[in-house]
């Protein structure tokens, strides 16, 4: 949708395919970062995007042991010092509002893009199914965002490098009170972890469990699944009765890959569809983003000159996409192993900071290199077309 509004600003004729009919889907993240604050800002969409229901988080704690630790401080940064929380429905209807502004944009709900269309080894558009029936879409450049279930990047024949993970998150809500914690906070114990994300009158949980254990816990009475979630965040009440079925929990089947190859001729991959990613840090919305910008970026002018864009053209993008993508998968990885493996794998002893990081964490400086690294990224990208 970025990229389709972006290229839409810049002059270019674009079409978006949805499949859905709308964008009001189960919880998928809701973290909109300051890299992308500030890229709404270029394009002058900030002060719509401000009139949306969201919440300023500026830090962050870990409870570990019995105590609450802040770990991420966004206070002092420039020039966002702050992440905001927005239903990802409404930030969608946004950015659809804003492409409909331009007469260039077509926005097509509930097309399914069911094939690419290769003549002579190269992409030449999408056939797709619609309510209407079968609707075939030729352009000069087509892009697969489709996500971390991608069928098109599968027909394009790229290839995938599987990270693994050793979790799923399950993901519900739970009412909040005025006595709860005003901290948006992940909990780590002896064998289990959860985040809970503060949205005013409502707690967005994730509760962390090993792989593949969503099914069997599926089986066991939801009471059961709301005291386990009561013994790791003892302020909730199990009492509320919520979540009340195991429909109210939405399983986020974690994983983490990237294609080696973003592009053939006439076909680019971005965002989750060329590297999906962890649940860790809440940055998959943001560097789709960035992925979406730099695309904006390099294929605008080609596309305006009514030229066929070369592959060169596409292999830049990831060029410039796959450093940023790299060092945050690593990331992710790092944490996955070395945090999440080891709190869920220990059952015994519960985990805690060493003396000398709490010393360090103590410090403003020091709690804003992580907010830095997951506000802003690596390689921010600026969007330097003009509308
Ligand atoms: C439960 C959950 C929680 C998450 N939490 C966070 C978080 O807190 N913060 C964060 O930054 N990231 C989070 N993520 C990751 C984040 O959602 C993704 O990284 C991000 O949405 C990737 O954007 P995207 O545009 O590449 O793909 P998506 O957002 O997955 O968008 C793909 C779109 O393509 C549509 N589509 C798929 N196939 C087709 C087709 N064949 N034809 C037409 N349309 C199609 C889909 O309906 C969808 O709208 C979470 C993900 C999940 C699942």
């Amino acid at each position: 949708m970025m990229l389709g509004v972006l290229l839409a600003r810049q002059g270019v004729n674009v079409t978006v395919l949805e499949k859905h009919a709308d964008f009001l889907r189960d919880f998928r993240g809701d973290t909109v970062h300051p890299s992308t604050l500030e890229i709404l800002d270029q394009i002058e969409l900030l002060s719509e995007f401000e009139k949306l229901p969201h919440n300023k988080v500026r830090h962050l704690g870990v409870h570990i042991g019995d105590r609450l630790q802040e770990v991420v401080d966004f206070r002092g940064l420039r020039p966002f010092d702050y992440l905001a929380f927005v239903p990802q429905w409404d930030f969608l209807d946004l950015l659809a509002d804003f492409g409909q502004r331009f007469e260039n944009f077509d926005l097509r709900m509930q097309h399914k893009a069911e094939e690419l269309i290769i003549e002579d080894g190269k992409c030449v558009g999408i056939r797709s199914e619609s309510p209407e029936g079968p609707v075939e879409f030729r352009a000069r450049v087509t892009v697969a965002c489709d996500g971390r279930y991608s069928a098109l990047r599968e027909q394009a024949g790229l290839k995938v490098k599987e990270f693994g993970a050793p979790m799923d998150v399950l993901w519900f809500k739970v009412p909040r009170s005025e006595d709860h914690p005003d901290e948006t906070f992940a909990i780590v114990g002896a064998g289990h972890m959860m985040i809970l994300l503060n949205r005013s009158d409502y707690w967005q949980a994730a509760y962390i469990v090993p792989k593949g254990a969503d099914s069997e816990l599926r089986k066991t009475p939801i009471g059961e699944f709301r005291r386990s979630v009561e013994s790791v965040a003892h302020f909730l009440d199990d009492e509320t009765g919520i979540p009340a079925s195991w429909d109210d929990v939405k399983t986020l089947e974690v994983r983490v890959d990237r294609l080696e190859k973003w592009h053939m001729p006439g076909l680019l991959v971005i965002g989750d569809a060329a590297h999906a990613m962890s649940p860790v840090g809440g940055v998959g919305i943001n560097l789709a983003i960035q992925d979406a910008v730099a695309a904006a970026n390099k294929l605008g002018p080609a596309l305006l000159r009514q030229e066929d864009v070369p592959e060169e053209v596409l292999a830049l993008i990831q060029s410039r996409r796959i450093l940023p993508t790299k060092i945050v998968q690593w990331f992710q990885i790092q944490a996955q192993k070395r945090v999440i493996s080891a709190a869920l794998s220990n059952r015994e002893t519960p985990p805690s900071l060493p003396g000398w990081l709490r010393f360090l964490l103590r410090f403003r400086f020091v709690r804003n290199i992580p907010a830095r690294f997951i506000g802003y990224g690596i390689r921010r990208e600026r969007v330097d077309s003009e509308r």
